[in-house]
């Protein structure tokens, strides 16, 4: 490929043209893409990586299973462990959510080991292996504000941030003003005001979850202007499924794509999103993401629909298998 530059600039910096050691296909390498939104109990999590995806953050699961996943297997996989509820709270009695994943909080104690208590429930998570703490803040039945506050201390004094499921009017307020760290889903059931999201792109980070609302459109464009708006303040988007939630294809989903670019975002925003190693602080060395052929749009028009369909075919290989592409004497690894 002749324009690095030019792949840059449709891509981002981590784009580099390349050739596989073991096809001699030709394409375009980037750091491994993850899903940062999954809930592997759900799905056939094995096939992620034929995918494209490489890691995912599961974002409700049994702490014991996740646990004892072998390391090193594919996809990686990070994950919070429990939701963290009050009593009766989301998501407990749902039938996608059996009792092993949700802890309901019915003490806001800073005590480890008391039951039911807030810090007990972020340190099993922790002794389980979590790199996040989830909770819930559901307009329904919201974990009361001293026990979130003794779930975010104990979090942070352990370095786990702390994601929350945020749903109804003034919960991402509550989880701003909580010191939570990044939205387990694009606000969807409020637009936010300026000075909320300027608040939020200061200090979160927010997983997109656009293409679950595809059949409710009011929530759709709810979910598009806030993106939209945290993104023009400088807010940091990690591409995220909900994997387990409804119909999702098992792989880099072109409609959650599709509805990145409708947010605003270009090229650059949507490979920065795919491959923002959140929450761990840096991609997985041992793999990359190999896009056969040219992207569509180095030479021209970009077509952000096409752009989508082609980042959606993207394939899990070996780094080794990935030979940077200087033929034409121009280093790509600049
Ligand atoms: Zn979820």
């Amino acid at each position: 490929m002749r324009h690095p530059e030019a792949l840059r600039a449709l891509l981002g910096p981590d784009a580099a043209p390349v050739r596989r050691a073991l096809t001699d296909e030709r394409g375009v390498s980037l750091p491994a893409f993850v899903d940062h939104h999954v809930h592997l109990h759900l799905v056939d999590g094995e096939r992620l990586p034929l995918g494209g995806v490489a890691a995912v953050v599961d974002l409700g699961g049994d702490p014991a299973i996740l646990a004892a996943r072998p390391a090193g297997a594919l996809p990686h996989v990070t994950y919070a462990g429990a939701f963290l509820t009050t009593l009766g709270g989301y998501p407990a009695g749902r039938e996608w959510a059996p009792p092993a994943i949700v802890r309901q909080i019915t003490d806001a104690s800073s005590l480890i080991g008391r039951p039911g208590g807030a810090a007990t429930a972020v340190d099993e998570q922790r002794l389980a292996g979590a790199s996040v703490i989830k909770i819930v803040l559901h307009h329904d039945r919201p974990l009361p504000e001293d026990a979130v506050a003794v779930i975010v201390d104990t979090a942070h004094a352990s370095g786990l941030a702390v994601v929350a499921h945020v749903e109804g009017d003034g919960m991402t307020r509550r989880a701003l003003d909580a010191g939570v760290d990044a939205l387990a889903h694009t606000p969807f059931s409020e637009q936010l005001d300026d000075d909320l999201i300027a608040r939020a792109a200061a200090a979160q980070v927010w997983i997109s979850t656009l293409d679950i609302h595809r059949d409710d459109p009011p929530a759709a464009a709810t979910a598009r202007a806030n993106l939209r708006a945290f993104r023009a303040a400088g807010g940091r988007v990690v591409y995220g499924t909900d994997l387990g939630n409804g119909d999702l294809p098992l792989g880099v989903n072109p409609r959650e794509l599709r509805a990145l670019i409708a947010a605003g975002c270009d090229g650059p925003a949507l490979v920065a999103a795919l491959t923002d190693p959140w929450p761990v602080a840096a991609p997985l060395p041992a793999v990359r993401t190999f896009l056969r052929g040219r992207p569509p749009g180095l030479d021209g028009e970009t077509d952000p629909v096409a752009l989508a369909d082609w980042l959606a075919s993207a394939r899990v290989v070996p780094a080794e298998d990935v030979l940077f592409d200087d033929d034409d004497g121009e280093d790509a690894h600049d």
